[in-house]
């Protein structure tokens, strides 16, 4: 070799040395820059800043593109965070990018996939949405999370047997969960009582052997009683409905009147109780045509519960409409020390919205039983 040649290949071998090196410290650099980036973006993650951390997350993503374990989680921080402000298009997206990459572990890949489908489920894509949750579900089939997910897209599509089916499997799965099966079945028996009342009455037995306590299962199989021409059947339904849940009267009410005459409707709905039966007994009262009556029931409510917004309402239109009597005056009296009062707040332990109503679902975010007296 010639003293030339010997120069250039150590210049040349330096070089080679030198690229190394610099390209090791680039790479440190750079996992230092991501790892940044990444503790920045958690940290706006737990002070509420979303924009913020979807800005840290992405350069810490952008920074080391790789399959590696801590850009994996960046991604789901990063989808999650998509998710939460409603950027759904770049949480589908990118949870479908995940789960296209090469060589994946497969827990990785599971988690990637229900996220994608808690996606679909939020913008509304339910048919795709379903598919994803039965994807995922196909290797995680007890997952509380997805059964409860793939319940609800199916609650949302109104196909409540589709529902009540995925719910057969959280009961089935040994998670509880057998008073919201009952809720299901009995919604689906209402839906099938136009088409096929035979299914509908199978299904309304369904709810009650599923939660035989549940009042809205008595009440659908009084529902489809009714609609098959068997108004005593109903009647007796309903009144055992009665004994176990005064509180459902309200919701039992309006069938009593179809398959009762006025009086006995009146009979069957008498008795002490809390603030829904003494409305349903006013109600049945000015159906049968006794104002004071109806009054008398109303401020009974009220004296158990000032704050009770039915009886407010129900006690307001009666006295509004016809001239104070002497018979409603004590009624008018009991009203006016009410409207004092707050009104009875009741709320969802689901999503925390409030509501005056009572109801079994709650009409913001659809949870069955959810709904608590407030405070
Ligand atoms: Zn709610």
């Amino acid at each position: 070799m010639t003293p030339s040649q010997e120069i250039a290949l150590a210049v040349a071998a330096s070089a080679v040395v030198a690229a190394i090196v610099i390209g090791a410290v680039r790479r440190r650099a750079r996992r230092i820059a991501e790892a940044v980036a990444y503790v920045r973006g958690v940290h706006y993650v737990l002070s509420d800043a979303p924009d913020a951390a979807i800005g840290e997350l992405t350069r810490a993503v952008e920074l080391n593109p790789s399959a590696s374990q801590s850009s994996i989680e960046t991604y789901f921080a990063l989808g999650k965070l998509f998710r939460r402000k409603g950027d759904l298009e770049h949480a589908i997206r990118l949870h479908q990018n995940i789960l296209l990459r090469p060589g994946l572990p497969a827990e990785s890949k599971r988690q990637a996939q229900l996220e994608l489908a808690l996606d679909l489920q939020r913008a509304g894509m339910l048919s795709r949405a379903v598919e994803a949750f039965e994807k995922f579900l196909a290797e995680a089939p007890t997952h509380p999370e997805a059964l409860a997910g793939l319940r609800q897209v199916h609650e949302t599509a109104r196909d409540f047997e589709a529902a009540a089916e995925v719910q057969v499997r959280v009961v089935k799965s040994g998670q509880g969960g057998e008073a919201v099966l009952a809720h299901l079945l009995a919604s689906a028996a209402r839906a099938a009582l136009g088409a096929d009342r035979e299914h509908a009455q199978k299904l309304a037995d369904g709810a009650v052997q599923a939660d035989a306590s549940s009042p809205d299962a008595l009440l659908a199989r009084a529902e489809v009683l009714a609609a098959r021409g068997q108004p005593q059947q109903a009647a007796e339904q309903l009144r055992t409905l009665l004994a176990r849940t005064p509180e459902a009267a309200l919701a039992a009410e309006p069938l009593l009147a179809k398959v009762l005459p006025p009086d006995e409707v009146v009979a069957a709905l008498a008795g002490d109780g809390p603030p829904a039966r003494w409305v349903a007994l006013g109600r049945a009262r000015a159906r049968a045509g006794d104002r004071a009556g109806a009054a008398e029931a109303l401020r009974q409510a009220l004296v158990q519960e000032p704050g009770f917004a039915p009886a407010r309402r129900d006690l307001g239109a009666l006295l509004l409409g016809a001239p104070l009597e002497p018979g409603t005056q004590p009624a008018y009296e009991e009203l006016l020390r009410a409207l004092g009062r707050h009104e009875l707040e009741l709320q969802c332990d689901a999503c925390k919205q409030t509501s005056s109503e009572p109801g079994w679902q709650c009409p913001r975010c659809g949870a069955w039983d959810s709904l608590r007296r407030a405070g």
